[in-house]
């Protein structure tokens, strides 16, 4: 059996849906708060509480780390990697310390897992891993400024 459906005009050139559309388009474009900013002139406060760039802090140039491995041991991305040396009063500290930025997972445990308060996370968020895959010893130690 051969079922017709009659169409007006404006059905058959789809203008009210056209038209529709161009409503809820305009409503959102007027009327809706943004949700984008715009970046990087304007900037999004994050929470203290937010985990981003690390880095360690230094007394008078010299690192808090003993190289003590807690960090690289607690690490569950296995990005931290610890090379110790010992100083002439024999206390250890690292000759190389390096974290794997592509492999972190910002989780903080090595942050929560560090008895000398040394490697910390920042809330820093702009981090370019073209420029820097991995943080070496000194930048970790630049950074201590930027929280
Ligand atoms: S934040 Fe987590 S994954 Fe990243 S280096 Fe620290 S412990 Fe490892
Ligand atoms: S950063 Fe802290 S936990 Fe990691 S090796 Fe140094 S002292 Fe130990």
């Amino acid at each position: 059996m051969l079922v017709t459906r009659k169409t007006g005009f404006l059905q058959k050139g789809y203008m009210i849906e056209v038209f529709k559309g161009l409503f809820i388009t305009m409503k959102h474009f007027f009327f809706s708060k943004k949700v984008t900013i715009q970046f990087p002139e304007e900037r999004r406060e994050y929470s203290n509480r937010f985990r981003g760039l690390h880095y360690i802090k230094a007394v008078n140039g010299v690192e808090n780390c003993t190289a003590c491995m807690l960090c690289p041991t607690v690490c569950p991305a296995e990005c931290i990697h610890i090379v110790a040396g010992e100083r002439d009063d024999k206390e250890k500290y690292p000759v190389k310390f390096e974290i794997d930025v592509l492999r972190c997972c910002f989780c903080g445990m090595c942050e929560e897992a560090c008895p000398k308060d040394a490697i910390k996370l920042s809330n820093i968020y702009e981090m370019s891993i073209r420029e820097r895959r991995v943080y070496d010893k000194d930048f970790l130690v630049e950074q201590r400024g930027s929280k």
